[in-house]
């Protein structure tokens, strides 16, 4: 089999609400799909949903260099993913999301020619997965309390927080929603670098009555030694994310004592393929993962659905970016259940389950 097609579009969905965080504001998916079709007729399907201000891509950036990795496709085995993956992290340092779209393409089709659901191809079973939900930054604590009812009233049981707001204004916000959810919902902190060492130990110390699961990515991207001395310090289990792009700063996190959990991103390790690596060296150190996104639809989701499936240590899972989607362009994959709120639901289709309706994608590009 060899690759004989790629094409590459751009896709362009709405929030119906803009997600503030402290280094940025998301207003919706600007994005990039990836088809990869082979000489027998397989078809693989992949979405990169770049972000500037954290992976350091952009729409504009990935869509010029998915053009130049698929013309580095063309007549290649799309199984020898080890070869496949080495050649396209080998062309381009950065443009994590365009590397992701091709790795989810090539195992989309790798798990289609086993005849398996990705979650099977990758030594996994069935086991049930569930989503939290995100809570942007609000101006204020009552338009928090507003957005955690929303989330409470659609049957979540874990909520994500955005903060990272000046001295300890955080704290009221969290302490009302603990205060409306009750003792058993879930709630975690993510504070995108938005405080520094002493902003951090004073918050967590601040929240400590609050029963949170984390604090996530509190300090600056490339504070790994504060965030080593912060995990002394507090008792709460740090989180790193924007720290975490790949194995190698997965090591290096871990050799510091710098965090409990890790935070795999697709669109930042550049796929499964060094998704699976960072969740081995993880999990060897005895240190859970959790799975997050930027603004996927659920082609890329679903991706992710499957990864998690096939790994127990991944363990917290953040895919919540297509539950606020305006339209739908994706056929078939990842589902959110209508009751059960975060539930994720998976078919077993072969590949990750899940196609664009090419008729929502623009701007075609094709090499065969
Ligand atoms: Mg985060």
């Amino acid at each position: 089999m060899i690759i004989s097609q790629v094409d590459i579009y751009t896709i362009d969905v709405p929030f119906g609400q803009p997600l503030k965080v402290t280094i940025g504001t998301m207003y919706g998916a600007e994005n990039v799909a990836v088809k990869i079709t082979t000489d027998s007729g397989l078809v693989g399907w992949g979405e990169a949903s770049p972000c500037a201000y954290i992976v350091g891509d952009t729409q504009q950036t990935n869509y010029q260099t998915g053009q130049q990795l698929a013309q580095l496709m063309i007549g290649k085995d799309p199984l020898a993913i080890e070869a496949r993956m080495t050649e396209i992290n080998g062309y381009i340092v950065r443009e994590a999301s365009i590397r992701s779209a091709f790795d989810m393409a090539l195992y989309d089709i790798a798990a289609k020619a086993a005849n398996m659901p990705l979650y099977q191809f990758l030594g996994g079973e069935r086991r049930e997965i569930r989503t939290d939900l995100t809570i942007g930054m609000q101006a204020t604590v009552e338009q928090t309390v507003e957005a955690a009812k929303v989330i409470l009233g659609n049957g979540f049981d874990a909520i994500k927080m955005k903060v990272g707001r000046p001295g300890l204004e955080d704290v009221a916000h969290v302490k009302a929603v603990r205060e409306l959810a009750g003792p058993d919902v879930h709630i975690k902190v993510d504070s995108n670098q938005g405080w520094d060492f002493p902003t951090a130990v004073a918050n967590i110390n601040a929240m400590a009555p609050l029963n949170l699961q984390y604090s996530e990515q509190p300090l600056a991207v490339w504070d790994f030694d504060n965030l080593a001395r912060l995990r002394d310090k507090v008792n709460l289990p740090i989180c790193a994310d924007e720290s975490v792009f790949d194995d190698k700063d997965a090591l290096k996190l871990i050799k510091l004592g710098a965090a409990d959990y890790l935070n795999i991103k697709l669109g930042k390790s550049g796929g499964i393929h060094t998704g699976l690596k960072i969740n081995a060296i993880a999990e060897a150190a005895g240190c859970k993962c959790m799975i997050g996104c930027f603004a996927e639809s659920r082609l890329a989701l679903s991706a992710a659905a499957h990864f998690a499936m096939a790994r127990p240590n991944v363990y917290f899972l953040d895919l919540d970016s297509a539950y606020e989607f305006v339209t739908d362009p994706v056929i078939g994959g990842m589902t959110y259940d209508e009751k059960i709120g975060g539930l994720i639901h998976l078919t077993d289709a072969p590949g990750h389950g899940a196609a664009f309706d090419e008729d929502a994608l623009k701007n075609r590009v094709t090499f065969n």
